[in-house]
């Protein structure tokens, strides 16, 4: 008989999940080295549940559970941009030199920039950002009217650029996901409107993550303006130092104050914290820096072409993923925000052979109900079919591996009142629940 084909078929069966680890016992990978030299949390676990895979140095795969976690992501990024206003496109990667050089990045980036010519020597680089593509894009379009501001475009591409020291996994790579957006605005005025309205959509998509991130002050950098936050995740794997106040809400990265400061200099009375911080969102207001460069300009009212006053707003979405495994997880499972997990739901029938094996059936079963009767868990739930391997083993692995809920079908399963043992993996709670009431948790 030929095996059996379950080839787009339900439920997904974790046999079938390519998710293989880089870290086993024996299996070394030179650039990433063993485990144990590894310090970094995230990137450890990642490698190790076969959710990213190395290729060279600050690059990975990224394995088919983390895109599936990447493209929730996006999706709740879609909704917060969107929601204000915001219109997604996608600009090139390969950049034309000559707008680079026009802005005076060509030389200021140094040897971060990936440069490259092509077959006729014309020159580029890889977009690390793209300050320069968009406000072009704007300004071929002629002069706008004011009538159409504000207007906030904004893409989800992969970054490049050559970090001095690309480490910990996805936290520092050197080819990275990044959501950009790009505000224009009439006046100074407007575009500080719009430049706190991202900023209520990060804290926004952040609370809806369940990360405590932070708001600080931060230095402009190579980007240039006049005004800039940075959204930091507390964390002790963090690169950058973040002062802040125990009396006011002052806050900051130590980039952008007096060195060795530690008397508030805001409200005089506090004194600074230093902590640790994993830069996951970055605003700038920026004037005219780029609108001046490359002349884009509004029509006003009154009929005179203005220069446009410009924003621009990273979030590193990579790097977002990474962050929230770092601080949900324990040393040796990995933890998601509810809303990012891959699959929600892992479901474990017996061990084949076992004295409640016919309930086997009764596991399958379950995994097409839950998908039939709750829209929001279609896709969600895997079958653990592993079933030469005894419960206790491939809980374990369901544990590590940070579904939300791993339901085990065994022995209170078979009694006359049949009862699914449920554990929830945000709380820790482990319940006993009829199918109605495993319904209504899920
Ligand atoms: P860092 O200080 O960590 O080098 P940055 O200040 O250079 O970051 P920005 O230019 O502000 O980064 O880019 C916007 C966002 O892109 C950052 O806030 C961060 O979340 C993300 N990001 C930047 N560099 C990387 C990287 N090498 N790998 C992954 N994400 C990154
Ligand atoms: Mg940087
Ligand atoms: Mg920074
Ligand atoms: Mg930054």
């Amino acid at each position: 008989a030929s095996p059996a084909r379950s080839i787009g078929t339900s439920p997904l069966l974790v046999s079938r999940l390519f998710q293989p680890s880089s870290l086993r016992e024996g299996l070394e990978l030179g650039m990433e080295g063993r485990a144990g030299e590894m310090p970094c949390k995230s990137q450890r676990l990642m490698l190790q549940a076969g959710l990213i895979h190395p290729s060279n140095p600050g690059c990975y795969y990224y394995l088919p559970a983390t895109v599936r976690a990447m493209e929730k992501l996006v999706r709740l990024i879609d909704q917060e941009m969107q929601g204000i206003g915001g219109q997604k496109l996608d600009m090139p990667s390969l950049c034309a030199a000559e707008l680079w050089r026009r802005s005076g990045r060509w030389d200021l980036m140094g040897k971060e920039l990936f440069r490259l010519r092509d077959r006729h020597g014309a020159e580029y680089c890889l977009g690390p950002t793209h300050e320069e593509a968009i406000t072009e894009l704007l300004a071929s379009q002629g002069t706008l009217s004011y009538r159409q501001l504000p207007l906030l475009l904004y893409q989800v591409t992969r970054k490049f650029r050559d970090e001095p020291k690309p480490r910990f996994g996805l936290l520092r790579g050197r080819e990275f996901y990044m959501k950009d957006m790009y505000s224009f605005d009439t006046s100074e005025e407007a575009a500080r409107l719009t430049y706190q309205a991202v900023c209520q959509a990060y804290i926004s998509l952040f609370a809806r993550l369940g990360l405590r991130c932070v708001q600080v002050q931060a230095d402009t950098g190579n980007i240039g303006g006049k005004l800039s936050h940075e959204f930091q995740l507390p964390a002790e794997i963090g690169e950058d130092r973040l002062l802040i106040c125990g009396n006011c809400a002052f806050s900051a990265n130590v980039e952008t104050i007096e060195p060795g400061r530690t008397d508030c200099p805001q409200c005089h009375k506090g004194t600074l914290a230093e902590s640790k911080g994993i830069e996951v969102g970055h605003t700038f207001y920026l004037g005219t820096k780029y609108s001046h460069v490359f002349n884009a300009s509004y029509y006003s009212a009154q009929n005179k072409p203005v220069l446009a006053e410009m924003g621009c707003f990273g979030l590193g979405v990579t790097r977002i993923l990474a962050a929230a495994i770092e601080v949900f997880s324990t040393e040796d499972a990995v933890r998601w925000p509810g809303l990012l997990a891959p699959y929600q739901v892992c479901v474990l029938p017996p061990k084949r052979g076992s004295r409640t094996e016919e309930l086997a059936g009764l596991a399958e079963e379950l995994c097409h109900s839950l998908g039939k009767s709750l829209p929001r868990l279609k896709g969600e739930v895997v079958l653990d079919d592993r079933t030469q391997l005894t419960i206790g083993k491939r809980f374990k692995d369901a544990s590590r591996l940070g579904y939300p809920y791993v339901i085990v079908v065994g022995q209170s399963a078979a009694e006359e009142l049949p009862r699914f043992e449920v554990c929830c993996q945000q709380s820790g709670e482990t319940l006993f629940l009829s199918r109605d009431g495993l319904m209504d948790l899920l």
